[in-house]
């Protein structure tokens, strides 16, 4: 192994860069050229390769965002973009690519490598959490706290006045990041699409609350809820409870932001260093994650069609708790 190529792929999340130091630095240690691909996809498609060195990911480690920048690269879904993609990646050099993304890099990854024979590796990168074959993804720890601090200081307002906050949080169709930041925030319900409950249990036991004398209340809902959305839960709450003063937060993108984590930090360091063994080892077509604090390394394919179930235990928990 001579060169390997690293990029950032899809939604941007805390901990990329990280993860590129971290495959950056391997590649040094296993005297290993590394190759940084600016904006993902369309950087291999267009040829935007930079060759790195140790210092080239100096202080970078406590950025969020991804300093390789991330891009939704339409030609790359093509089996011509691919093709031109790996043209610049032989003309290069690379003998493996290491992928940093979600499900959607995955899917190019595999197809790259299928078609064209050039070793991928994946590494899940996204404030998701929602990749099979990982308990944790790169991202993800940082942005649980930006939304409990963000939920915190929401709690401050709410309790000032007889107010209903209804905040959205990211996730796409998996509940994770609403589920658990709904628990540490002390959230009265939580809204998940894998738990998905009828409309008339939140107006029941919002009447609870109200019985118990509880004059506010904050209601986590995933963005992968299917209740209708916040604004349509907004007005329903209104209709039922004219004494409630119904607000609706949108997290929104600051989700995506911020320092990372020491958690993320640390997994995308352990992941990097995962990925270029990997290849040394002349594995490919995987990526790797961890599993009860283990390394593991799951075949992309599956990686892609499979999901990690919520923790049912957890669900039990967020019962008990949430009143
Ligand atoms: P996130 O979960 O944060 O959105 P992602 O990796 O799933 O990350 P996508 O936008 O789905 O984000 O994918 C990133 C890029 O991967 C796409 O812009 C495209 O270039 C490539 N890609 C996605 N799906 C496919 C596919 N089916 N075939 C080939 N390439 C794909």
């Amino acid at each position: 192994l001579k060169k390997v190529g690293v990029l950032t792929s899809g939604g941007d999340a805390p901990g990329m860069n990280a993860a590129i130091r971290s495959v950056v630095r391997s590649c040094i240690f296993y005297g290993i050229e590394p190759v940084a691909i600016h904006e993902g996809y369309k950087g291999l498609i267009d040829n935007d390769l930079e060759i790195m060195n140790a210092r080239s990911v100096a202080n970078i480690i406590n950025q969020g965002g991804t300093f390789l920048k991330s891009a939704r690269c339409q030609e790359f879904r093509t089996p011509e973009g691919r093709a031109a993609a790996y043209e610049n990646a032989k003309a290069a050099g690379l003998d493996g690519l290491v992928v940093i993304g979600g499900d959607g890099s995955f899917t190019g990854a595999m197809l790259l490598e299928k078609e064209h024979g050039l070793p991928c590796i994946g590494v899940p990168g996204t404030i998701d959490n929602d990749i099979f074959g990982t308990d944790f993804t790169i991202g993800y720890d940082t942005a649980l706290n930006t939304v409990v601090e963000a939920i915190d200081k929401i709690r401050d307002t709410a309790t000032s006045h007889n107010r209903l906050f209804l905040i959205e949080v990211m996730g796409r169709d998996a509940g994770f990041i609403a589920l658990n930041a709904g628990i540490a925030a002390g959230a009265e319900e939580i809204l998940i699409p894998e738990d998905q409950k009828p409309i008339d249990q939140l107006m029941d036991s919002l009447e609870n609350s109200g019985r118990a004398g509880k004059t506010s209340s904050i209601v986590v809902v995933s963005e992968g809820d299917k209740s209708g959305g916040v604004f349509e839960l907004s007005r329903a709450v209104e209709e039922n409870f004219p004494a409630y003063e119904v607000k609706v937060t949108v997290l929104g993108h600051i989700q995506r932001g911020g320092k990372p984590s020491c958690y993320d930090r640390v997994l995308a360091s352990r992941l990097g260093v995962a990925s270029v063994e990997a290849l040394r080892d002349g594995i490919s077509g995987v990526m790797v994650g961890v599993r009860d604090q283990k390394i593991v390394q799951t075949p992309l394919e599956e990686a892609i069609s499979k999901h990690n179930a919520i923790d049912s235990n957890l669900l039990k928990v967020a019962d008990i708790v949430t009143v």
